[in-house]
C-alpha cells in the first residue's frame, strides 16, 4: 500500500485531523483483576495494557534502594502487534523504551515512602500504530494511581513533530515513518516539570520550540482523560 501524505487546502492530515488534533483516545483503568493496578488505553490505532505490581518488598540486593523504593519497567511488544510479525522477546529498542519509561514514570512517583521495594510496570503493545512509547507511559501511569500508589501527578505523555514540512501533533504511524521529525515528551502537568523528552530528525529551532509547545497541549488534554479514567473506576467501586 502507497500512502501519500498530502497538504491539500483545508491543510487537513492524511488521517483528516488539523495539525493540533489527537488521535481518538480511550482510556479505561483497574481493567485486570490479579495486578494491583492496572490500564487499558487506546489511541488510534495503539491498544496498549499497562500491569503493576507493588509496592513489595524487594530482595535483588545489587538493586534494592535501603531509602527508598526502586521502579522497574518492562515495555513489550507482542509478535502480532505490528504489520510483519515481530520476533517475541527483549531487542535494542524495547530495552530502551523499558528504561526511558521508568526515568519518564520516577520523578512523579513518592518513592521514599516505601524503602527496600520494588513497583514492576509492565506495558504491553498489543497493537502498535505509531507514539507507543508516549501511550505505554501514560496508560502506566494510570495503572500507578489505580494501584493506589502514592504520586505528586499523572505522567501524561505524547509526541508532536513534523511531517510533510508542518508541525503537528501526535503522529500517526505514517507521519512518523515518512515524516522529518519526532518529539516524543511526558510531563507531570501540574509543576510542568519535564520527564522525558526525546527527539529523532531534524527541525529548526522555532519548529522545536513550536513542537514542544503542540506536545505539552496534548499531554494536558491526555492528563484529562487520565483523571477522567481514575474518577471513572473511583465511582465503579463506590456505586
Ligand atoms: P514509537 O512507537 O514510540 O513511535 P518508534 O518511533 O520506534 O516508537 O516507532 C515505531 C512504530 O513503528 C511503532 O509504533 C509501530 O507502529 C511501527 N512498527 C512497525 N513494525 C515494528 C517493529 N517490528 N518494531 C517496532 N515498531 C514497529
Amino acid at each position: 500500500m502507497i500512502i501519500i501524505l498530502t497538504n491539500n487546502n483545508d491543510n487537513l492530515r492524511a488521517d483528516g485531523r488539523v495539525f493540533n488534533e489527537l488521535r481518538p483516545l480511550k482510556i479505561e483503568a483497574g481493567v485486570l483483576e490479579k495486578a494491583d493496578g492496572s490500564a487499558y488505553l487506546e489511541i488510534g490505532g495503539n491498544k496498549i495494557l499497562a500491569a503493576v505490581y507493588g509496592p513489595r518488598e524487594l530482595h535483588v540486593r545489587r538493586i534494592m534502594r535501603p531509602d527508598m523504593a526502586v521502579i522497574r519497567c518492562r515495555y513489550n511488544m507482542a509478535p502480532f502487534s505490528v504489520g510483519e510479525r515481530k520476533r517475541p522477546g527483549p531487542d535494542r529498542r524495547s530495552v530502551e523504551i523499558s528504561k526511558i519509561t521508568a526515568d519518564a514514570l520516577r520523578p512523579a512517583i513518592f518513592l521514599e515512602k516505601f524503602p527496600r521495594s520494588t513497583i514492576d510496570v509492565f506495558i504491553e503493545i498489543l497493537e502498535a500504530e505509531g507514539g507507543t512509547r508516549c501511550a505505554g507511559i501514560t496508560a502506566a501511569s494510570v495503572a500507578l494511581a489505580d494501584a493506589g500508589i502514592p504520586m505528586k501527578d499523572l505522567v501524561a505523555s505524547c509526541a508532536a513533530g513534523k511531517a510533510n514540512g508542518n508541525v503537528i501533533l501526535d503522529l500517526s504511524e505514517d507521519e512518523d515513518k515518512e515524516g522529518e521529525a519526532d518529539l516524543p515528551i511526558a510531563i507531570m502537568p501540574r509543576s510542568g516539570e519535564i520527564s522525558l523528552l526525546q527527539m529523532d530528525g531534524h527541525m529548526t529551532p522555532d519548529e522545536f520550540d513550536k513542537a514542544l509547545d503542540l506536545a505539552i497541549e496534548g499531554c494536558k488534554q491526555i492528563s484529562e482523560a487520565q483523571k477522567n479514567a481514575i474518577k471513572d473506576r473511583y465511582g465503579e467501586e463506590n456505586g
